[in-house]
């Protein structure tokens, strides 16, 4: 189902106009409402006169995650307090958290753009979802939430943790959604099994997966478990939250509402805007928000768009599978390695379950690196030469896709700690010699 058919089916000229109307308008917000903006742009020789349409978007000077720290907690605010109606927070791995205010524009935004998601899973007004997203600070839980009323559907908000009540209540209250961490989504279905209600007697069809990075594997797996459709959402804090982008029907890319966020990629190294279709770093500009209007936002996420039009009919450009974060990226004597890329070998062999931890460290100056991975329970055996041959071939699997051979340790059943919110899956201690 189409939320918002004007707008997101929108010919991709008359696209481009709207963007460039609405980039000269934001532009003219920040310079004369934000004084690091206008700095910025003096600094750069620029002025929102240059701005007449998107492809001038290139002209302007990026903004960081350093930014939102040295400016925190207000200091990148284009509007007064008064009109600030709402505050988020993301948790930021180091110190000082990253702020966010919203208006109530930025609101009605954040619920627009939400509503355009869960439609396009095919949920709608006689639909319950239940919300196992962290409430509070983090904009996963009231992002969904608000959503799911928009669309007039019942919500469960349920936020995260408590697992018996959560399975009792997406059975008793007949849960058609369910939106949580992929990792979150694992730990659930392994309850629901435990519970001893079968299967059938759930409602659930649709799962609403994202917060962090997951793979196709890892999709068919959560499928296959839960016996639903799981769907991508894509959101980011410093942007507005979860339904930045959604998928479709065809699961087949993240469709992104360009007409509110301004995608672009460039090369992390250098900061060049990269051609069509090429992967490199995702860079958001707001086009419409009043509260905490950002201009060329560095996300840091891996990926690439893909400008073809969808099946669905949506003209939006789609995103593809986030390989991580450039932070997530570990260099393992010498050779990148992204933990979505253990994942996908994991989740492929039959005889794993989808759970893993990498550990790198270094001693005697060099980088040692493990992989630890839970056995499923038939295939775990006493017979030390089945295990053996099975580290063989993992160790294999990873040594062709990453170009380096971790060491394999093979756990037993549950023994990895489960996340109730974003996973942790890697432990460098490289950074605490
Ligand atoms: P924090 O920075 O504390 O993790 P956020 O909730 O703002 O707080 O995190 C947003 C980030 O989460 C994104 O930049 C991206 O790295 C990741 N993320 C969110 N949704 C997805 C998704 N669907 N797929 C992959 N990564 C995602
Ligand atoms: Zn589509």
């Amino acid at each position: 189902m189409i939320w918002n058919e004007a707008m997101e089916c929108m010919r991709r000229e008359d696209l481009r106009k709207l963007q460039g109307i609405r980039l000269k308008k934001v532009v003219e917000r920040v310079y004369h409402n934000c004084e690091p903006y206008r700095k910025r742009m003096q600094e750069a020789g620029i002025s929102p006169a240059d701005i007449n349409s998107i492809d001038d978007i290139v002209k302007l000077p990026f903004t960081s995650k350093k930014d939102l720290r040295d400016y925190y907690p207000f200091g990148l605010l284009s509007s007064p307090m008064s009109e600030i109606v709402r505050l988020h927070a993301s948790s930021g791995t180091t110190g000082k958290p990253i702020v966010v205010g919203y208006t109530r524009n930025d609101l009605n935004i954040w619920n627009e753009v939400g509503a355009r998601c869960f439609s396009a899973y095919g949920l709608g007004k006689n639909d319950v979802v239940q919300i196992s997203y962290g409430y509070g600070l983090f904009t996963g839980g009231l992002g969904a939430h608000n959503a799911v009323e928009t669309i007039g559907g019942t919500v469960i908000p349920m936020s995260s943790g408590n697992t018996e009540k959560q399975i009792m209540l997406m059975h008793d209250f007949g849960a058609v959604g369910l939106a949580c961490t992929p990792s979150y989504a694992l730990f659930l279905a392994d309850a629901m099994k435990e519970s001893g209600i079968s299967r059938e007697e759930f409602k659930l069809k649709v799962g609403i997966f994202g917060a962090e990075p997951w793979t196709e594997a890892m999709r068919r797996e959560l499928q296959e478990k839960l016996g639903i459709k799981a769907y991508d959402i894509y959101g980011l804090t410093e942007i507005i939250g979860p339904g930045v982008g959604h998928e479709c029907e065809y699961q087949d890319g993240t469709h992104l509402c360009e007409d509110h966020f301004f995608p672009e990629i460039i090369d992390p190294e250098t900061g060049e805007s990269l051609p069509e279709g090429s992967q490199g770093e995702l860079v958001f500009t707001t086009l419409t928000k009043d509260g905490m209007p950002l201009i060329r936002f560095r996300t840091r996420d891996l990926t690439n768009l893909n400008y073809e039009q969808c099946a669905c009919g949506r003209t939006s450009v789609r995103m593809g599978r986030i390989l991580g974060r450039s932070d997530d990226m570990l260099i393992i004597r010498g050779v990148n390695v992204f933990p979505s890329q253990v994942e996908s070998v994991i989740c492929e062999m039959p005889e794993l379950e989808p759970h893993y931890m990498l550990y790198v460290d270094r001693i005697n100056n060099l980088d040692t690196f493990e992989v630890h991975v839970e056995v499923k329970e038939e295939f775990y055996s006493d017979e030390m030469s089945k295990m053996i041959d099975l580290r063989k071939r993992i160790a294999h699997r990873l040594q062709s896709v990453l170009g380096i051979g971790p060491d394999i340790k093979l756990v037993e059943p549950r023994s990895i700690e489960r996340s109730q919110g974003k996973a942790k899956r890697v432990i460098d201690k490289r950074k605490f010699n």
